[in-house]
């Protein structure tokens, strides 16, 4: 391509583990391009307040840690691209990325495109997705003052969106399919203390209930009797985890059976020398902002000191 531009370093994805990386890139004087990927900032884009992060004794609101992570990034000459990568070829060096109509030539890759929200797989849960059916609490909570919504999970996700909707919502229902929730202590105490929020135990969705003006209702069957029951309510909220997004990397870089890409032990090197990974994308264990974080400050050392050893 005659537009091609060269890089040193290329940084796929704008969550923790991407800033981080153009952040340890960029003052290492590497000059990193960072593109933003289909969901800019990354899943902390979709959170409230963000309690956990050190550094942020009150806390932080998700979407404006992810700016001051930016901005930070920035400062030290990070070039941030507000695009997403439509294709990559790996096959040899320098690596091809292809991202807003041009071609960037790196010499080294960091992939940080993080992990996307599940859904159940139910034909009536895509019939009402954006009329009732979300897998965001955040964007969607404030539609449902004084409805009813479910929400489907039972780690901490589920309690967060449960309690987050429950300042819209007039009631909130959890719906898990076992009788204990895999969510942190202090998260299920403050989702079974909330007065609005209600848990259906050992319940399973099978369908979505809706009409032409979106969700009425959710068919749930109890997964020890068989029963089938239904409730009625405006919203269904999944939570029920995440799957990695490294469909643009199929063929090219070895995952796991769940599509994580895998990194050497101890380390952020993909199975393709020169290309590293940091962030969900390849941590289905911790998943913390401040594990990706981290992770991400090693994939910026490696590719650097990769960087240094292919200059010899
Ligand atoms: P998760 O911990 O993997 O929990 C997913 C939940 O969905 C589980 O309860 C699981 O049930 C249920 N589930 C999965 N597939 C299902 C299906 N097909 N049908 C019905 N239910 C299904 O995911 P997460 O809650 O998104 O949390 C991910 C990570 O982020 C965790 O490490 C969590 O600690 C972290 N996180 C932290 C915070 C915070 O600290 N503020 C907030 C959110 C998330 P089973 O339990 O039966 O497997």
């Amino acid at each position: 391509m005659a537009n091609a531009e060269h890089v040193k370093v290329a940084i796929i994805g704008s969550g923790p583990a991407g800033y981080t990386a153009a952040l340890y890139t960029a003052r290492a004087d590497l000059k990193p391009v960072l593109f933003m990927g289909m969901q800019p900032g990354g899943q902390l884009t979709t959170t409230t307040e963000v309690e956990n992060f050190p550094g942020f004794e009150h806390g932080i609101q998700g979407p404006d840690l992810m700016d001051v992570m930016k901005r930070q990034a920035e400062r030290f000459g990070t070039t941030v691209i507000p695009a997403p990568v439509e294709k990559v070829d790996f096959s040899k060096r320098p690596f091809k990325v292809f991202a807003n109509g041009k071609e960037y030539l790196a010499e080294a890759i960091i992939i940080s495109t993080g992990a996307s929200a599940r859904y159940l797989g139910l034909p009536s849960e895509q019939t009402f997705q954006g009329r009732g059916v979300s897998a965001c609490a955040t964007c969607d909570g404030p539609f449902f003052r004084d409805r009813v919504v479910v929400v489907v999970g039972g780690g901490d996700s589920a309690m967060e969106e449960a309690n987050h909707l429950s300042k819209f919502a007039k009631k909130v229902y959890i719906v898990h399919r076992r009788d204990e929730f895999r969510a942190s202590k202090i998260m299920v105490k403050r989702a079974l203390s909330n007065p609005k929020i209600e848990v259906v135990w050992n319940g399973l969705p099978v369908e979505v209930l809706g009409d032409d003006m979106g969700v009425t209702g959710v068919r749930i069957k109890d997964v020890k009797t068989g029963e089938i029951r239904e409730l009625a309510c405006d919203g269904f909220f999944l939570a029920i985890g995440h799957t990695p997004n490294t469909e643009l990397f199929k063929g090219q870089l070895k995952t796991d059976e769940k599509g994580y890409l895998l990194t050497a032990p101890d380390s952020t090197k993909t199975s393709l020398e020169g290309v590293f990974a940091c962030g969900d994308v390849q941590d289905h264990v911790y998943r913390q902002a401040v594990t990706a974080a981290g992770s991400g400050c090693m994939a910026a050392l490696e590719a650097e000191r990769w960087l240094e050893a292919q200059e010899g």
